[in-house]
Parts: C-alpha cells; structure tokens; sequence
C-alpha cells in the first residue's frame, strides 16, 4: 500500500479488525495492532518471533489519549511531552487497567510514544484506537528503515506493508522511565540525554545502554537484553582514527568476504570492500544510514566487518548502542592491538 488516503483508510480497518499492518514511523518501520486488543498483540509476537517478555510502545495521535493509558501523567511526563512530543522519545508510566498483558508483557507499566510523522499519526487516526508497534524486522535483525527491508522480514506473516518512504531517523525511538525515583534512560535515540536533562534535570543512564548487562542483572528494559540489530556477518568495531584503523584492517583483513563499514569519502583509503554509514561528524547522518549499512553487508555476503567507531555524543549514543549491539559487544582499540 502506498500512503494515499484510500490505503490509509483500508490500513484503519485492518487494525481496528484486528490485523497487522506495518506502518512507516519517522525513528523505523514498527508493526502496529490494536493496543487494546490483546488477541490483535498477540499476533506482533508470532509474526517478529517476539520473546514474551519484551514488552511494545503503545503510539497515540493526540496528547490527550495518553491519560487513559496511564494511571496519572506527573507534572514532569507533561513537561517531556511537551518538550520533546510529537517526536522520537518514549515515556514509561505505569499503566491503567485497559492496557493488555501482551503489550506490557506483565509488567505493571506502558512506554507510549506520539510519533511526528504525519502519515503515522493519519494512520492510527484511521484505526481510531493507539496502536502497539515494536520495530518490523524479524527479532534480532536489524530494524527496517523503508517498506522493501520491512517486506523482506514480514512477507507472508502481516496482513499489509503501508510505504510512506524512508525513515527519517533510521534508529528507534529514546526511551525514558519516569516510573523510577530517578528517571532513567533506557535506550537511547534521537532526542539526546542533554535534551532530557534539560527538562528533568537528573537522570539515570541504564548500564544496559553503553555495554552488556552482566549475567543475573534483571534488565529495566527487556528489549536490552536480547541479541539485536545482528546482520549474519561478524562485525568488530575498531577504536582509533582513521588511520589506524587502515594500518589495522590492512594487517587484519583476509579474505574477499571481509568488509569495512566506514563513513563517507573513507572508500578510497581502505583496502577492503566498504560499506559506509554516514559522515564521520554527523550522527544524525550515520542513524539514518546504519540499519540499512548493515542489510547491504549482508546482500554483499560479508562475513567479516570491521566498523569504523562513531563518536558517542548527542545522537551519536545511539548509533554506538546499535553498532555495539550488532558487534556482539566485540570493540578492540586499534592503538593498543600489535599484530606481528
Ligand atoms: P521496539 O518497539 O522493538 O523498539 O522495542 C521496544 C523497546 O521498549 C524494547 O527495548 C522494550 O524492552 C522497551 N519497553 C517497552 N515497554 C517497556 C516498559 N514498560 N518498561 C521497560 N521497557 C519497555
Ligand atoms: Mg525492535
């Protein structure tokens, strides 16, 4: 389906139906259902081959259906929301009596998110009820950022793809907890941790953001704990600067298969076959392009990566979590490395 108001229309009667509808977003493609049909939910799961246990974002298309979700909106949640809504931040609660357990996957809270992309909001304005959408990828590979990566994944499992384009973004949307003491970043995105700070003043960054969540750890953000973002390829993200990640890879790279994933105008200076993500200086440039860097790795049958390291200020924190996450948590530091 393409974005013209008839197609939206059909894709407000396949949710409010009880279908499944993958619906174009500005952070990535999510695949929405009736967020107060636990039957419709519970088709997300099988179709993504969700754990239980990951709870979903519940999207609105107006701040004023955000209270019958929750149990009460605090002077903060509204300050966020209108500082940072519509746009790609998440905001946890706990939950009212009409959320279903599939979409909080037990727990006693809901993330809600007002979306900024105008077709978004047509579209669950068409299905008149919010809409659960966890990203459209199969679980565990990379989040799609246009409908042909998203029919990739779901062909045969949903009931309609809605294309509305690239996403802006490319990486999900900044999740926040304000059903802690102190509010706490739980994944980061677009809307940065000095933006949430300068409406919060303190808050808690997850250790499950920057690094693995040590064995035992009960995870504040289930999603975290899973291996995700994984194209087939092995990836390692190599620390250093340009020039010594060419003095690494050109000792380290062995075979056809072995890939760089560098940023723009690298190409010409790296020995390998590149694949790149982005402007070295410019995060938003490197969300954009990074899940779809990590499809093409795979079209071109690498199985070896070495990535370039993006910096991790402002947006670039989400670019590292993602990257890290699809390294398996594998950086080395190119100034350290001797290789003989
Ligand atoms: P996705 O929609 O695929 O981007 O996944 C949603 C993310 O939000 C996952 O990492 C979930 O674990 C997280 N999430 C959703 N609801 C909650 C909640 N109530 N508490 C903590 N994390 C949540
Ligand atoms: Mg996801």
């Amino acid at each position: 389906m393409q974005n013209t108001e008839k197609d939206i229309v059909r894709a407000g009667e396949i949710l409010c139906g009880g279908g499944l509808v993958a619906i174009p977003t500005e952070t990535v493609y999510g695949l929405a259902a009736n967020a107060l049909d636990g039957s419709a939910v519970a088709k997300i799961f099988a179709a993504k081959g969700r754990p239980q246990d990951n709870p979903l974002i519940v999207h609105i298309s107006e701040l004023s259906q955000w209270k019958e979700l929750v149990r009460e909106i605090p002077p903060m949640a509204m300050a966020l929301a209108q500082a940072y809504w519509p746009g790609p931040l998440t905001i946890i609660l706990p939950k009212s009596g009409i959320i279903p357990d599939e979409v909080s996957a037990g727990l006693e809270t809901v993330a809600v998110r007002f979306p900024s992309m105008r077709t978004t909001r047509r579209i669950i304005d068409a299905a008149g009820v919010p809409l659960a959408a966890p990203s459209a990828n199969l679980s565990g590979s990379p989040s799609p950022t246009c409908a042909r990566h998203t029919m990739e994944d779901m062909r045969g499992r949903i009931d309609a793809v809605l294309d509305g384009g690239e996403c802006n973004f490319g990486v999900e949307s900044t999740v926040v907890t304000l059903a802690t003491e102190i509010p706490r970043l739980l994944r980061p995105g677009a809307v940065t941790p000095e933006e949430l700070r300068e409406v919060l003043g303190e808050i808690e960054i997850d250790d499950a953001v920057m690094g693995r969540l040590r064995e035992g750890v009960k995870a504040a953000s289930p999603g975290m704990k899973y291996k995700h973002y994984s194209p087939k390829a092995e990836i390692t993200i190599v620390r250093g600067t340009l020039e010594e990640f060419i003095r690494y890879v050109s000792r380290a790279g062995e075979s056809s298969q072995t890939f760089a994933l560098c940023f723009d105008g690298e190409e010409s200076e790296i020995p390998l076959e590149c694949v790149t993500y982005g402007r070295s200086d410019d995060s938003l440039t490197q969300s954009h392009r990074l899940f779809t860097a990590l499809r093409e790795l795979d079209e071109k049958g690498a199985k070896k990566v070495y990535a370039r390291c993006p910096s991790t200020e402002g947006v670039g924190m989400a670019v590292y979590n993602r990257l890290l996450r699809a390294a398996g948590f594998s950086v080395i530091d190119a100034k350290t490395i001797r290789i003989s």
